[in-house]
């Protein structure tokens, strides 16, 4: 199949930015290596992927300066397949999960760079830490012996809704706890500095309720036959 018209995508969207200096993550799952090599062509280095067999596939065919994302729903066992390179899991939604993500940045001797992902929508089925539960982690004393993960901030997936304001109110809603968590004295491996909110249908909310990273897709490579 012919990849959509990628870089004219780019550009527009690119323009379109409530704030130029947040960070475009191309989300490139189930696209082929083609429309990842056009986009990176066009200058992007960011991809975002959301299940390891595809991103270790892709990551050993293209080059090695681009940084991948995971931000899909990553399942424990998978976490040692990505350990080495991955540049930022954006999608960790368990203390299960970032202890074992722990476990493979020790194997490997790197702190792996995560965000945690909070549930800030009203679906059921979107993953996350609720805020009660993220704060109890954060400045209770299970965190001192995570040594192989840095925290670098928060994700949020707003409620898939054509009501504007709601999706709004939910991004705002993020960045208030990503801001008083930012305030707190934090551990080491803590630091709040990203905001990955935003994707093909809300990334301009998003950026002007304080995104520093949008997560887009099919607003860059097309729309997706599956997901
Ligand atoms: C697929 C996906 C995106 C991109 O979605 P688009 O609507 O195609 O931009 C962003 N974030 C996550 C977590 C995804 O799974």
């Amino acid at each position: 199949m012919e990849n959509a018209n990628i870089a004219t995508n780019l550009t527009t969207i690119t323009r379109s930015f409530a704030n130029p200096d947040c960070l475009l993550v191309a989300v490139s799952k189930t696209k082929p290596i083609s429309a990842i090599q056009e986009a990176y062509a066009a200058g992007i280095r960011d991809f975002g992927e959301n299940k390891v067999q595809e991103m270790t596939e892709k990551e050993a065919l293209l080059p090695k300066d681009i940084r991948w994302h995971m931000i899909g729903h990553l399942q424990r066992n998978k976490v040692k397949y990505i350990a080495s390179f991955v540049h930022l899991i954006h999608s960790v939604d368990s203390l299960r999960l970032l202890k074992q993500i722990n476990k493979e940045g020790q194997k490997v001797n790197r702190a792996i760079p995560c965000l945690l992902q909070v549930h800030i929508a009203s679906e059921e089925s979107k993953f996350g830490w609720d805020e009660a539960e993220l704060t109890a982690f954060l400045f209770g004393t299970e965190i001192e012996e995570l040594q192989h993960i840095q925290i670098l901030g928060l994700m949020g997936m707003a409620t898939n809704t054509p009501d504007t304001e709601k999706i709004r109110a939910e991004f705002r809603g993020l960045k208030a706890l990503f801001e008083q968590i930012k305030r707190a004295e934090l551990p080491t491996q803590v630091q709040m500095k990203e905001l990955s909110m935003g994707m093909s249908g809300d990334y301009r909310i998003a950026q002007e309720e304080g995104s520093t990273m949008v997560r887009i897709g099919s607003a860059v490579f097309g729309a997706r036959t599956y997901t």
